[in-house]
């Protein structure tokens, strides 16, 4: 098990709470009440020695990118935290051909863009016993650029329509990565506005997941309901491991 230094445990207290607070401050803004954003924390590139101190801290709801680091992660911070009420998410591009290794460890799935991979994720919930459905968002393209993966909008409600007839996918939201250098504004509006119709044929549908270290005052003042915190809490990423 790896020691954690003093240290590093400050610096997660003050990040953390510098970032509740930035949460805080946005909800106000917006004349909203503070839970109704969950903060999820983006762990990617960062021990699991890490994630233990933020459980301690007080956080439960943990994001990875990569479904092999996810995986591991998990069983380490199972070891490090027995009893504690953990709950991991899955928020990259996922192959249809990891579907089966990514229900293992992963609670929730927010970056199901496709139908051939809700498909896939379906089969995999199918063949685990003992278990029940698997919560799923819609990641949104904003700009259809096939670098970040993403549904285009135009092709999100039949997506939704298509999950909403599984018995293996429980779907609860919308998930989108803002693109860098557009009019974030006019993009988490035109979001909001897909969520909202949405949501208009599955009243299940309650996240809204967007907003990062970067933007997540102005997800909150566009109806984001779950912010994924990577660098503001966790500190810089190496470039090499990035994405
Ligand atoms: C890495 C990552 C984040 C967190 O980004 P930061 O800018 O470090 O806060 C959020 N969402 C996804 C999908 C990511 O891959």
């Amino acid at each position: 098990m790896t020691r954690m230094t003093t240290e590093r445990i400050d610096q997660l207290r003050e990040s953390l709470d510098a970032v509740t607070a930035r949460i805080a401050d946005a909800c106000a803004a917006a004349g909203r009440a503070t839970g109704d954003v969950r903060l999820l924390a983006v762990t990617k590139t960062f021990p699991a020695a890490d994630v233990a101190a933020l459980i301690d801290l007080g956080l439960r709801d943990f994001a990875e990118n990569k479904v092999q680091e996810g995986g591991a992660k998990a069983a380490e911070v199972a070891r490090l935290r027995p009893d504690a009420d953990v709950r991991w998410h899955m928020v990259g591009r996922l192959q249809r051909n990891k579907a089966r290794t990514v229900v293992r460890w992963a609670d929730e799935v927010q970056s199901v863009d496709s139908v051939r991979l809700a498909d896939a994720l379906g089969r995999a919930v199918a063949n685990q016993t003992e278990r029940g459905p698997l919560d799923v968002q819609v990641q949104v393209s904003m700009d259809a650029d096939p670098a970040r993966g993403g549904c285009p909008i135009e092709d999100v409600p039949a997506l939704a329509r298509h999950i909403g007839q599984m018995s293996e996918l429980s779907l609860t939201g919308l998930m989108t990565v803002a693109p860098i250098g557009a009019d974030q504004d006019a993009t988490f509006a035109r979001l909001k506005r897909l969520f909202q119709q949405v949501q208009r044929g599955y009243p299940g549908v309650v996240e809204l997941s967007a907003g990062m270290s970067g933007d997540l005052e102005r997800a909150v003042a566009h109806g984001s309901t779950c912010v994924r915190v990577g660098t503001a809490l966790l500190g810089g990423r190496e470039l090499a491991s990035r994405e």
